[in-house]
């Protein structure tokens, strides 16, 4: 008897990476990808060690790491003064520490990476155009029907459909996700445009009194991804819709000259509300679980709601393997994934409230805590979100 395939819904970043950890354990999967293809447009993603790790042991590394930058340092500046409040060296006791490194790449180039890995698998099957518009549980499997009216039969489904999950809603039925009341901005910088203060081969986030700037470089270095956030009580839904830049900058009027310097670089900024939700007991109901931003959206300020998805899927396809009964397996996947992915739900909160947008006096005591960091004492801090997950996945 042919075991039926476990059935994806949505080909992001979780969604592949899921497929390509199964594909290892010898699994097959079909991947059901609402849009055309399986690329995205967009800005940049920061990949830390533990990502990296889990990449590497999925057979993924390889490629993505031929299009990742490798930058030499994470630092957080003053967005006021303009000086620097910490910096991380990430080529010297870092990389002998967590050893897979820390990198940043165009999520395009990310995502090409795990399509191109899921290609070369004939355990996958990607279907693009293919959303899931309604699924049925049975006994020993489950049916999933896409827009256009295709049938698909798997013996579990694993929903990673990103933060607006319709399955969350009957999985979990927390309703919609919670707006943070910050604005972010992207656009891509070209490096000969980067004021020259700000052309350097680092992540660096300026910290300022409600908002944040980041930027960094991507694609061989020639442009610079710039991520800039306002803390203005924004709740409506924006996805990447274009906006002038004129309005942009006066958001950041706070700002002083040297963080200002790298704002008027940017043009063509693109808008985005963020939200996040809290963290909640279960993503499963019998054969089916959430995975990635689905189960556990954070907001961006960790830089590792990716590299929480990649790690799911490293531990679903683990369990997988390990039980014969689905259910099992999916109890055990979340059961494993739960805490860790909480705390990062919550640190990403916290980094927003406590590190990146303070102003007065709260700003001051954001300022001592960060120039009093030692090199041992940050990187014993990071240590429980970088080490690479143990096991053999
Ligand atoms: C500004 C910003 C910066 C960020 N920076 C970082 C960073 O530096 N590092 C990091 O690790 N993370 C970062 N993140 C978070 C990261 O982008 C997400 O956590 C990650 O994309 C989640 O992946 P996912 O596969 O779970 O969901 P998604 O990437 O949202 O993918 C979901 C997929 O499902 C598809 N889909 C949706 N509904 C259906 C359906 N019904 N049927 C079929 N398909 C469907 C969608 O088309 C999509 O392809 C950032 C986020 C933001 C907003």
């Amino acid at each position: 008897m042919t075991i039926s395939p476990v059935l994806v819904a949505g080909g992001g970043i979780g969604g592949l990476a899921a497929a390509i950890g199964m594909a290892r354990k010898g699994i097959r999967s079909v991947v059901l990808e609402r849009d055309r293809d399986f690329l995205e447009i967009g800005a940049g993603i920061q990949l830390g060690p533990n990502a990296l790790a889990v990449l590497d042991r999925l057979g993924a590394g390889e490629r993505v790491r031929e299009r990742l930058i490798p930058v030499a340092f994470l630092e957080i500046r003053d967005a006021v003064e303009g000086g620097s409040l910490v910096r991380l060296d990430l080529h010297g006791r870092f990389l002998d520490r967590f050893g897979a490194g820390y990198g940043v790449i165009h999520r395009g180039d990310l995502l090409r990476s795990l399509h191109e890995a899921c290609l070369e698998s004939d355990l996958i099957e990607l279907v693009p155009s293919a959303e899931v518009t309604s699924w049925e549980e049975h006994a020993d499997h489950v049916e999933a029907v896409t827009a256009d009216g295709r049938g698909w039969r798997g013996r579990c489904l694993i929903a990673a459909d990103g933060l607006h999950s319709r399955f969350r809603r009957d999985l979990v039925g927390d309703g919609d996700p919670i707006p943070s009341g910050h604005a972010t901005f992207r656009c891509l910088i070209r490096s000969e445009l980067m004021p020259e203060h700000c052309r350097v081969d680092g992540a660096v986030l300026w910290a300022g009194p409600g908002c944040h700037l980041v930027h960094y470089p991507l694609r061989d270095r020639e442009v610079y991804n710039a991520v800039i956030t306002v803390h203005d009580g924004s709740t409506g839904e924006a996805r990447g819709e274009a906006v002038d830049d004129e309005p942009v900058r006066h958001l950041f009027d706070r700002v002083g000259d040297r963080a200002r310097a790298f704002l008027e670089a940017g043009t063509g900024w693109r808008r985005w509300t963020l939200r996040d939700r809290e963290p909640v007991d279960t993503w499963v109901k019998g054969r089916i679980a959430l995975l990635g931003d689905a189960a556990h959206p954070m907001l961006q300020y960790a830089a590792q709601g990716a590299c929480m998805a990649i790690e799911d899927a490293a531990v679903l396809a683990d369990r997988l393997a390990a039980h014969d009964d689905p259910e099992t397996a999916l109890g055990d996947y979340a059961a494993a994934r739960r805490e860790r992915t909480a705390r990062v739900q919550r640190l990403s909160r916290w980094m927003a409230a406590e590190v990146y947008h303070p102003g007065g006096t709260a700003a001051g005591r954001r300022d001592a805590m960060l120039l009093d960091l030692t090199e041992d004492r940050l990187l014993e801090h990071l240590n429980w979100l970088y080490t690479p997950l143990g096991g053999n996945t």
